[in-house]
């Protein structure tokens, strides 16, 4: 990735720091430092605003630092010397009077110790700016997050044709793993769930010792992550025996009331009325009360970030955003049917990034 691509969203940053009380930001969140930078390390800060940009880090990282962010300055502290020290010595050399820090990432006691050392600025508290800018991806961010849609579409597809009946689910979920690293992905974008018939009306069921074959259908709810730190997020249900009319009847609703929330996507829409568009399915259906999650999430270097497409949300797609559009209905007892694609948002409406078969006739395995 060309190095001015961090510095972009760095003046991006900036520009809109300008609107806040702060003069410059402390971001000490790990994953909006890799965003800014491009330091895929940790226990690093960065201190920017309109007339600085250092990185703060420690003696193991100098190396790396030096391949990832060519150009960056950087401050490497000893080990004898806290990091709260650099903090208040970096900030008082560039005179700042309002630094602001995270404060949605930042513990109290982390604050009550800044409070106490950096004497020569006030600190503002600043909440969700680098990720609100995180929400709207670039061109090399949709790439990225495109090759974890490939990787995970491959794991997949081995899994489905692979898929025996003793299996469990936790053998089932090493494979997938397995499989999407053979593949290209550093690793899988969180532990895949696979859950068998009535494990799946849990939505974040964790993988057992349950055996496929003990419920004619199952979950899977899986992504990649690729070596940028980018991740894909797709569910499918596979259904492994005899079909059962409920299964049809629920599978549909769920599939119809994914692809309202679809074709509602576009720039300018709030994300609320998306959400609405594939609960108005379900609800019609009669499962309203079964379907207790939000549509979706943004996806990239976190598996969960902005914007939120539910009921409550206050946000409004724009584009580059890149969205998980996942309804689900959970019948305690029986199981549950989830359907999840990753929407990336176009100028003028949307494009599903990923592109794993659906229709309920494809439903079955192998
Ligand atoms: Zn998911
Ligand atoms: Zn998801």
């Amino acid at each position: 990735m060309p190095r001015d691509r961090f510095a972009a969203r760095r003046d991006r940053l900036i520009r809109r720091l300008r609107k806040t009380a702060a003069e410059a930001l402390l971001v000490t969140n790990e994953t909006n430092v890799t965003y800014l930078t491009g330091f895929s390390g940790d226990s690093s800060y960065l201190l920017i605003g309109p007339d600085q940009a250092v990185l703060l880090s420690d003696s193991r990282y100098t190396t790396q630092i030096e391949e990832e962010c060519p150009g960056l300055d950087v401050t490497i502290r000893s080990n004898r010397q806290p990091m709260t020290t650099i903090v208040a010595r970096t900030a008082k050399r560039a005179k700042l009077r309002r630094l602001g820090f995270e404060s949605t990432s930042t513990a109290f006691a982390q604050w009550e110790k800044w409070n106490q050392e950096i004497a020569s600025a006030e600190l503002v508290p600043i909440a969700g700016l680098v990720e609100r800018l995180r929400e709207q991806k670039d061109r090399g961010e949709i790439a990225a997050i495109r090759d974890a849609v490939t990787s995970a579409e491959r794991g997949f597809a081995v899994l489905r044709r692979s898929l025996l009946e003793e299996m469990t689910e936790l053998q089932a979920a090493h494979d997938l793993e397995h499989t999407m690293r053979r593949f290209g992905a550093e690793r899988a974008s969180f532990p895949p769930i696979v859950a068998v018939g009535p494990r799946a009306a849990l939505p974040h069921a964790r993988p057992t010792g349950r055996r496929i074959s003990e419920s004619p259908f199952l979950l899977v709810d899986w992504g990649a992550e690729e070596k940028t730190g980018y991740k894909s997020d797709l569910t499918r249900v596979l259904s492994t025996g005899k079909i059962s009319s409920k299964l049809e009847r629920v599978y549909r609703v769920v599939l119809n009331a994914q692809r309202e929330g679809i074709a509602a996507i576009r720039p300018g829409v709030p994300c609320r009325d998306v959400d609405a568009a594939a609960r108005r399915v379900i609800e019609k259906a009669g499962y309203g009360r079964h379907f207790g999650h939000g549509l979706g999430h943004g996806v990239g270097l976190d598996i969960h970030e902005g914007p939120r497409l539910s009921p409550a949300s206050e946000d409004i797609l724009k584009p580059g955003m890149v969205v998980t559009v996942e309804p689900g209905i959970y019948l305690p007892g029986w199981g549950g049917v989830r359907i999840e694609d990753d929407i990336l948002v176009t100028r003028d409406g949307c494009e599903v990034l990923t592109d794993v078969p659906k229709e309920f006739d494809q439903i079955v395995a192998g």
